[in-house]
């Protein structure tokens, strides 16, 4: 109970809390003292709608045996806010009316499922009029080229790359429900990585005049993969690139190969990561800190993407920075062997 990784509660089903650890007491809003003083009921904690799951409980711990199965419910704290938990109970022993229960807080496993929901619904509803935007868009390019309306082309022009950012960021939004429904689909194609590199950093070079991307080394090696897919973890982590270093005139793209295994680096000299930061940028919706939002907009899901797909082939991502200097970020894929033994 004192370790405190989570509640700890001694109750008994009149509503008394007999005793409770720290961890509990803070989640609660309470003090000791309140607690010894007789203040603290688990039965005024918890809200009318959900009196109906602990008497549940309660029926299952009297009729089979101890234990009840663990359910989610919410407690009220003392200031009358609501804190939603996970909790398992049982009784000390048979037909005894005292007992335990084991309390975890799923507030942040609440609101992550809740931001899921909203993502994979918002997704999709978004995405049918932009396909059918960028439809006419290119239509209406056409029309204009036949035309020969250069200033009006121009506009156009515009459009398009900017609908492309759309379309990158509603799709990454799919994507991540996707994931989290485990329906990410990968096509098994051959990927030369040194042409799919090349071609990234091409298509990207027009939309960033600013930096200039460099490619260094050969992968010099096929992997068989989903061409797209591997394309996205490119495009990632050259975007962040050169979104994180506004400062900066150039991006190095580095490729290698080992006997066992392809890697890919991107390094910026831009802002880079505090050492605090660095070990949970690759977990959804996470973002670097608050000051930073305003200055470089994004939605903290590229890195988590980059690195499910990574994962998929069983390869590994990281990052080394420094902060002020810059950041490179590497993934390792491992080759597959062919038959005949020729690496593929
Ligand atoms: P987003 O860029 O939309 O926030 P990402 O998942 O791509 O989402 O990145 C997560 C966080 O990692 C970013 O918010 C940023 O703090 C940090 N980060 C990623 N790439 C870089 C980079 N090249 N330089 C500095 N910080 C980075």
């Amino acid at each position: 109970a004192d370790s405190n990784i989570l509640g700890i509660v001694f109750w008994d089903l009149d509503g008394t809390i007999i005793q409770a650890n720290d961890y509990f007491l803070k989640l609660i809003g309470y003090t000791r003292a309140e607690l010894l003083e007789g203040q603290v009921s688990w039965k005024d904690m918890t809200p009318s709608e959900y009196a109906y799951v602990d008497a549940r409980a309660i029926e299952e711990m009297n009729t089979h045996g101890f234990l009840a199965t663990p359910f989610e419910k919410e407690y009220l704290r003392k200031d009358g806010s609501r804190v939603p938990v996970l909790i398992g109970s049982t009784l000390l022993a048979p037909s005894q009316s005292q007992g335990v229960s084991f309390i975890l807080d799923v507030s942040e496993r609440k609101e992550l499922r809740q931001k899921d929901e909203f993502i994979s619904m918002a997704s999709h509803e978004l995405k049918t009029p932009l396909t059918s935007i960028v439809a006419y868009t290119d239509l209406l390019r056409l029309v204009l080229e036949q035309e020969g309306s250069q200033q009006a082309l121009g506009y156009v022009l515009k459009m398009e790359a900017q609908l492309e950012k759309l379309t990158r960021l509603v799709s990454d939004l799919l994507d991540i429900s996707r994931v989290q429904a485990d329906k990410l689909t990968y096509a098994q194609e051959l990927v030369g990585m040194d042409d799919l590199v090349r071609e990234v950093v091409e298509n990207i070079q027009l939309t960033t005049p600013r930096h200039r991307i460099l490619i260094k080394g050969k992968a010099a090696g096929e992997l068989i993969g989903d061409r797209d897919r591997l394309g996205q973890v490119v495009l990632n982590l050259l975007s962040n690139a050169i979104k994180y270093s506004p400062q900066a005139e150039t991006v190095v793209v580095s490729l290698a190969r080992t006997p066992e295994e392809i890697a890919v680096s991107v390094q910026d000299f831009g802002i880079g990561i505090p050492a605090h930061c660095q070990v949970r940028i690759f977990e959804r919706f996470y973002r670097g800190s608050s000051h930073m939002e305003k200055r470089f907009p994004g939605l903290g899901i590229g890195l988590y993407i980059a690195q499910q797909i990574i994962a998929h082939y069983g390869g590994r991502i990281w990052v080394e920075s420094v902060e002020g200097q810059g950041s490179t970020f590497t993934f390792a894929l491992p080759l597959q062997r062919g038959e005949g033994g020729s690496l593929l």
